[in-house]
């Protein structure tokens, strides 16, 4: 990464929130109110370890804005999450509920903590602890977690088991991405990476290309990249190379996804997958593909590489995964990048519709929760790729655009307490 560009992810969000708010003359109240997150919970808690041993954990929750509706954002276990990075992702959250029109506000959790080397009886300790520490500020009606890095249904349920036993009552509307014994929705484990692949989808019509002959490239082995890479195999893209943290495995002819998936579990990484080369991610990012897709982390996509880029499209399935540097090298470049607040955009979706499942206790078929999940990213899509063209600018300008002015018209609309 060039140094011009070691920015922080939330000067990176926040710059791109204020670009969108000048182009749409933003008054200055709601600019300032959005370069903020409303609140923030910082919590030092003690967790007893399995040999005896009491450590101290830091977690934060924090709400950006919660103007369109309750707040709504992932938990990241991690050991190198910091709050700032947290106001990022919950500034994120806000832009993506905006842009597909989910009646929420953006909000995130994380711990710092390395969930790889945590037995499931600590993670479970900490989780508890964690849920009564953020009580003070989740709940149904007001900001509603769910699974994200280093996170996933189990930990949802021992949130809302944690919730629900200090209220007296179960409550499964206070997290999504639960398991689906305990008002889960269908589609939801594999939401965001569908989501990509519908995104992929869209962009390669624009450019004329069929899924049917496309190669792809996919950057991450995780939850969003393998539920990704499965989708876009079955409808019938090529993909040619798949990466984790310690590098990645490629074959010009095609992966077994299946196989590929299962090696990674058995050995826990990619790598030395049988009939595939060993690459490193920058070869993976610089690789001769139809469509590259970003699913692992931030930053992937700098200065220093976009130019290398040989895709015709980019789908960004990762948080922030292209500085706004790159992101003009690749625009100029006549690269058509689905940006990650409507790419990844397919979890929350399905999030909202397991939240308006649970309210109702009225469960729906697989089928339309995923045709309603294409309905909606479609129609985003659509508005998103109208102002492109009214605007003569990219998708991911254009997608701020419209988050922004959503937002903005909620906060108007509501004006200024007391
Ligand atoms: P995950 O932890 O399951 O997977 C992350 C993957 O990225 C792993 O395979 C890891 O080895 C790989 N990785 C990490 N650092 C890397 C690097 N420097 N180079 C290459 N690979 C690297 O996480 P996930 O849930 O799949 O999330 C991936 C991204 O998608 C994150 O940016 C996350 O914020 C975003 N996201 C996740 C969800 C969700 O529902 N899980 C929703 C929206 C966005």
């Amino acid at each position: 990464m060039s140094s011009t560009e070691k920015t922080s992810l939330l000067k990176m969000v926040v710059s791109q929130i204020d670009a969108a708010c000048e182009r749409l003359n933003v008054q200055d109240s709601c600019r300032l109110r959005l370069r903020k997150c409303e609140r923030e919970l910082i919590a030092n808690f003690p967790v007893k370890m399995d040999d005896g041993t009491v450590r101290i954990f830091t977690g934060f929750r924090v709400q950006h804005n919660d103007s369109r509706g309750p707040c709504k954002g992932g938990i990241r276990y991690h050991p190198d999450i910091t709050l700032d990075q947290t106001r990022a992702l919950a500034a994120q959250m806000t832009m993506k509920a905006a842009v597909v029109n989910v009646p929420y506000g953006g909000a995130k959790g994380a711990i710092i903590c390395n969930p790889k080397l945590m037995s499931q009886s600590e993670l479970e300790r900490l989780t508890r602890r964690y849920a009564c520490e953020i009580s003070l500020l989740i709940g149904p009606e007001s900001d509603i977690p769910a699974p994200e890095v280093g996170t996933n249904p189990q930990t949802m349920a021992w949130i809302m088991d944690t919730y629900s036993m200090a209220k007296g009552y179960s409550i499964p509307t206070v997290v999504t991405g639960k398991p689906i014994e305990i008002g889960g929705s269908k589609g939801r484990l594999e939401a965001t990476g569908h989501g990509c692949m519908i995104s992929a989808k869209l962009a390669a019509k624009q450019r004329h290309l069929s899924l049917r002959v496309a190669t792809v490239a996919i950057q991450g082995a995780g939850n969003v990249a393998s539920s990704a890479a499965k989708q876009l195999a079955r409808e019938g893209c090529q993909i040619i190379a798949m990466s984790d943290s310690t590098g990645g495995a490629y074959n010009p002819q095609g992966l077994d996804i299946e196989s590929l998936l299962n090696y990674k579990k058995e050995t826990g990484s990619v790598i030395g997958f049988p009939g595939t080369d060993i690459i490193t991610n920058a070869d993976l990012l610089a690789l001769p593909c139809d469509i590259l897709m970003a699913a692992a982390t931030e930053r992937q996509i700098t200065a220093d590489n976009a130019a290398q880029v040989k895709a015709k499209i980019v789908v960004e399935g990762a948080n922030v995964p292209t500085t706004p540097k790159a992101s003009k090298i690749l625009y100029d470049n006549g690269v058509f990048v689905v940006p990650d607040i409507l790419a990844s955009t397919g979890g929350l979706i399905i999030s909202y519709f397991e939240w308006v499942q649970n309210i109702q206790s009225l469960f729906w078929q697989e089928w339309e929760v995923n045709d309603s999940l294409q309905r909606l990213l479609t129609d985003a899509f659509t508005e998103v790729l109208e102002i492109t063209r009214a605007e003569k600018t990219d998708m991911r300008s254009a997608a701020h655009m419209l988050a922004v002015k959503r937002v903005v018209s909620a906060m108007s609309a509501r004006g200024i307490y007391p």
